[in-house]
């Protein structure tokens, strides 16, 4: 059997940890020998000082919703009299305040709203597209996109193609959670199971679609079923590549029914850098300041980040759930400064935008 050590230097080196492997290192490994392991493959994988952002924003479009996650305090059930749904040209409002301060990223995401059919997001997108060609519709989620499917009757590649012939270029990761059985049935019991959500990332993969991987922590999962989570996603990306990158965040349990208590700044350091090491093919990680806070988030890009994630101007689930923290493209790019790298905006393909300029240019 590898030593511990062993096992850092192989994975800081891009070789592969098995599942055994991977928990072995989450549960013994020390931290400052685990950070500095992906900060190592971390600089393998991009070689140079470079730490990417991008300027984006999240429309939170309609907060009803019939999946009820016990760990979600943004959606109101069906005709609750605070639910709200978006008009398009309220959407469209809030992506021209993006646009105008040059976001190249629109990600409109809501609950899963049995009123919205697949023309609504149709119409919706193509008005973005027409109005504004300069911003990428990184938007919805596997959830969403079964509740369309749902309402027309259609399977989810049938959807998933319309919605891209509309002008939805990529799928964001949200609503995995932790893909495994056993915390989904607990948490979010009326989301679909893990492999379901797995297959329709894969259509969208082979749709030519790029997608992101999230991965929900915190909650009531074991580090196995993290490392779980995480190998599932690593075997589809074997398959297709379809993933640019991998953020996982930790959930805010302050207003939601899920009562628990918030997962430490070295507990999200270690998942870092797990992951880092785990998802030897995945080609970024992204340090997800929301939750755990900007500080921390600096702290991120010595733990296997590469990438600062974005502005997220009006994101509100999170937000709805506790969390307090916002940032402006000075504090990111301050944060990047700070830390010894150098700013550079991307877009949502990880394409550097060099005709963007820095905040603090
Ligand atoms: S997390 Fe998403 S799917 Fe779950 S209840 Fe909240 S809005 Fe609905």
């Amino acid at each position: 059997m590898s030593s511990l050590e062993g096992l850092l230097e192989r994975s800081a080196s891009g070789g592969r940890l098995s599942f055994d492997e991977g928990v072995r290192l989450y549960r013994e490994a020390d931290l400052h020998a685990l950070g500095a392991a992906a900060h190592a493959r971390r600089l393998q994988l991009h070689p140079g000082n470079t730490v990417t952002y991008v300027i984006d924003t999240t429309i939170n479009y309609t907060n009803v919703c019939n999946v009820h996650c016990t760990f979600c305090a943004f959606f109101r059930p069906e005709h609750h009299r605070e639910g709200y749904t978006m008009s398009h040209d309220r959407v469209l409002e809030r992506v021209k305040f993006a646009a105008d301060q040059g976001a190249t990223q629109i990600m409109i995401q809501g609950g899963v709203n049995p009123e919205l059919g697949l023309a609504w997001f149709e119409e919706l997108f193509a008005r973005v597209g027409k109005e504004f060609p300069q911003v990428d519709i990184h938007s919805l989620s596997v959830s969403e996109v079964i509740g369309i499917a749902n309402i027309e009757q259609m399977s989810t590649e049938e959807v998933l193609r319309r919605l891209k012939a509309a002008g939805m270029r990529s799928l964001p990761g949200a609503g995995a959670e932790i893909l495994v059985e056993r915390v989904r049935k607990r948490i979010s019991a009326r989301k679909v199971k893990p492999e379901v959500w797995l297959g329709v990332m894969r259509e969208a993969q082979l749709l030519g679609m790029p997608t992101t991987a999230t991965m929900m922590f915190g909650s009531i999962e074991t580090p196995e079923e993290r490392i779980e989570h995480m190998q599932v996603l690593r075997e589809l990306q074997d398959e297709t590549g379809g993933f640019t990158a991998f953020i996982p965040w930790y959930y805010v349990p302050f207003k939601t029914p899920l009562r628990g208590s918030e997962a430490t700044g070295l507990e999200y350091l270690r998942v870092l850098a797990v992951s880092r090491l785990f998802l030897d093919n995945f080609a970024h990680l992204q340090a997800s300041w929301l939750t755990p806070g900007l500080k921390l988030g600096q702290l991120a890009l010595f733990y296997g980040c590469d990438d600062m994630g974005g502005t997220i101007l009006e994101e509100q689930v999170v937000h709805d759930a506790g969390s307090t923290n916002e940032a402006t493209r000075r504090d990111l790019e301050r944060l990047i400064t700070g830390a010894g790298f150098t700013p550079v905006i991307r877009d949502t393909y990880w394409n550097l935008r060099d005709d963007v300029a820095l905040a603090t240019a």
